[in-house]
């Protein structure tokens, strides 16, 4: 029985595997990775090595989630070292989850090697320090959802020193917008939309929430950082400039009857 590393591949730029993911492509025996993975990461995959791409490509589905999960288990049956290699880092909107529960249960060993997660590589791209002390105490990293059910999207915890990274953005910006908007930040909370981040066609561009509806859309894949930090310049650090547009009724007094 073999051993089954979910391996973070980072944003795109080999350089920014880990030496463990390195020395695991180096080592594998099989290697299942996703479409997102870049083609210089893919370079480090050992010659030797079966790779089989289990990514979804132009929407059509290669492989669904549970043939993967069985892929996994029955190449760990028969290979020393199997990498599951994922874009960014594995844990990540990654569907690790499903996976380490189909390894679970079949008494696979497992090992996660984390990676780069996308925010971070764009963050890096922009030139942004996500929590810079001045703007920002907490990140949420959230995907844009649009299934019916969507307000399962928790803004709640939205506050002006969120800065919020927004995977899977889909394509029309002015939806993510809306949505925004309706979670009360104001039109002009900076945006920077970065797509490729790490790769060769690595692009930033700087918008703000209202700004965000007109913008055109980057090529995937591509994130939005939204909130004070997603700037070039450090805009007033000044609490009215998030009070001044929102529209929340004033905090409710507390009766005691
Ligand atoms: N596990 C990955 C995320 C997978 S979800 C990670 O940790 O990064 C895929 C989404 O990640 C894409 O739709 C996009 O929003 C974002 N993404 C991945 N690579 C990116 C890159 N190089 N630049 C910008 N966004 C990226």
């Amino acid at each position: 029985m073999g051993k089954v590393y979910l391996v973070g591949a980072g944003p795109g730029d080999p350089e920014l595997l880990t030496l463990k993911a390195a020395r695991l492509l180096e080592e594998a025996d099989v290697v299942l990775h996703d479409s997102l993975v870049g083609l210089g990461v893919g370079e480090r995959i050992s010659a030797s090595a079966q790779v089989i791409d289990v990514g979804k490509r132009c929407g059509r589905k290669l492989l669904t989630q549970d043939e993967i999960n069985a892929l996994l288990v029955t190449y760990a049956a028969s290979h020393d070292v199997v990498v599951r290699l994922k874009g960014g880092d594995p844990s990540i909107f990654g569907r690790a989850g499903e996976e380490l529960e189909a390894l679970r249960k079949a008494k696979v060993e497992f090992e996660i090697v984390p990676g780069v997660t996308a925010a971070l590589g764009a963050a890096a791209a922009a030139g942004i320090s996500l929590t810079d002390r001045r703007l920002a105490s907490q990140i949420l990293f959230a995907t844009f959802s649009r299934r019916p059910e969507a307000n399962a999207m928790d803004w709640g915890c939205l506050s002006p020193a969120t800065t919020l990274v927004l995977y899977m953005p889909g394509p029309e910006y002015a939806e993510v917008a809306r949505r925004l908007a309706e979670a009360g930040l104001p039109g002009d909370l900076p945006c920077a939309i970065v797509s490729s981040a790490s790769g060769l066609r690595q692009q930033v561009r700087w918008t703000s929430v209202g700004g965000l509806s007109t913008e055109e859309k980057l090529p995937a894949p591509a994130l939005i950082i939204v909130g004070r930090v997603a700037s070039q310049q450090i805009l007033e650090i000044n609490d009215e400039f998030w009070r001044a547009e929102r529209s929340d009724p004033p905090p409710q007094r507390l009766s005691v009857i």
